[in-house]
């Protein structure tokens, strides 16, 4: 039995695994017992590189050497360049720095209002999100998530979200223009169970949006950082937000979330407006360059892409093998496993030293991360083939 605590200090916010971390390297981590797991969760999409990352260190490294903290009224060249570097190759202008994804939408949600304000239309304060979203934990990111069980024993919410059904056209023409400010989506649903967008109906959403005049917020928290094969899942749906919140993924588990924008949208943040003493911290500024420095290296991408596509092929062929096996879905390294039920999956992994989460009660959700090797990969969908074949799960 490892050394796991009883009674801990910690509020009980979390169903921790019955593992004590003593160390994570690459695609692997380490239990305080000396057992070695395949880490196919990457710290919740997270560690998109693995787990430290060489070139991630050492830029860390050298921004500890130089400063740490000097707050966000002095002109930091790490911040510009790790701003640069999350917008490269995107149609969007700026960035503002915070802590987190749930920081990143609370500022998206700020700047669509503001947006409005400052044009005048007061009455575009209405932010329209989807069923079974996930948005965060914080006042306006959870009032954002579609998911009661988020929300569960926290009124009063702040009020202007409206929630209507996901990948449903008849409800876009739902969404009044006189009083929204934005439409803010997951392009694949990550907590909600790892559900895409249907191309039509964002082409749908997308049209009605710009013929009424309503912004569109992409949360890219889980999405970005390449994990779906490509920088951010936008480019895969045919649709160019004016803001985009990224988080998780950006500084390989230094702590950093984004919110990236239009210049014109953009420019509705002016100093007073908006802040946080953390946002843009140094190191995590290091971090974000030098992780997506890596993701936007000539190539890189192109190969998660082709290394995924055959393990997705793998998992695919296992889904028409056993009849366990629902459906697979999702898009490069954000997959889910549909099954009757996800929980005896993932503890049967984990008996076999392998780390997956859930998302809802149905769904085996598999992050690698991007550097997982064929071998690894293999690994993974050799020994869900042995736990399929045990046949009918059994709870254990
Ligand atoms: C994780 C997540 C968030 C919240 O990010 P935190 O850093 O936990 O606050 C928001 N949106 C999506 C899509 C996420 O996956």
């Amino acid at each position: 039995m490892q050394n796991i605590k009883q009674k801990s200090p910690l509020m009980n916010t979390y169903a921790r695994f019955p593992i004590s971390v003593a160390k994570a390297d690459g695609s692997y981590l380490t239990a305080d017992d000396g057992t070695d797991y395949l880490d196919f969760t990457s710290g919740i999409a997270v560690c998109n590189l693995g787990h430290r990352p060489k070139l991630v260190q050492r830029a860390v490294e050298i921004q500890l050497q130089e400063y740490w903290h000097v707050s966000n009224l002095f002109q930091q060249d790490i911040q510009e360049r790790a701003a640069t570097s999350l917008i490269t190759g995107t149609h969007l202008d700026q960035v503002f720095f915070c802590g987190s994804g749930a920081e990143a939408n609370e500022a998206a949600i700020k700047l669509a209002r503001k947006y409005w304000f400052d044009k005048g239309t007061l009455q575009k304060s209405e932010i329209v999100t989807f069923e079974q979203s996930f948005h965060g934990r914080t006042g306006g990111a959870m009032a954002a998530t579609g998911q009661n069980k988020i929300k569960h024993g926290f009124a009063p919410l702040m009020p202007g979200f409206t929630h209507l059904p996901f990948n449903d056209k008849q409800a876009i023409t739902n969404i009044n223009p006189q009083v929204t400010a934005a439409v803010m989506l997951e392009l694949i649903q990550g907590e909600g169970g790892v559900v895409p967008a249907d191309q039509d109906w964002v082409n749908e959403l997308v049209h009605y949006c710009r013929t009424h005049g309503i912004l569109i917020i992409a949360d890219e928290i889980q999405t970005g950082a390449g994990r779906t094969g490509s920088l951010y899942a936008f480019e895969q749906f045919n649709v160019k937000p004016e803001i985009v919140t990224a988080a998780k993924g950006i500084g390989s588990g230094f702590p950093a979330g984004a919110c990236l924008a239009s210049a014109e949208v953009a420019a509705s943040f002016s100093p007073g407006t908006h802040g946080t003493t953390f946002g843009g911290h140094p190191a995590a500024c290091a971090a974000v360059e030098a992780t997506m420095g890596v993701i936007q290296e000539e190539g890189f991408l192109r190969e998660v892409q082709d290394r995924f596509a055959i393990f997705r092929k793998q998992l695919e062929q296992l889904a028409s093998s056993y009849r366990q096996v629902k459906q697979v879905r999702g898009s490069g390294a954000m997959i889910g496993i549909v099954v009757e039920e996800a929980a005896p999956y993932l503890q049967k992994l984990r008996n076999r030293q392998i780390l997956a989460l859930p998302a809802g009660p149905q769904v085996i959700r598999v992050l690698p991360p991007l550097t997982a090797s064929a071998e690894e990969l293999s690994t993974f969908v050799q020994v869900f083939e042995e736990i399929l074949q045990e046949g009918e799960i059994s709870h254990d």
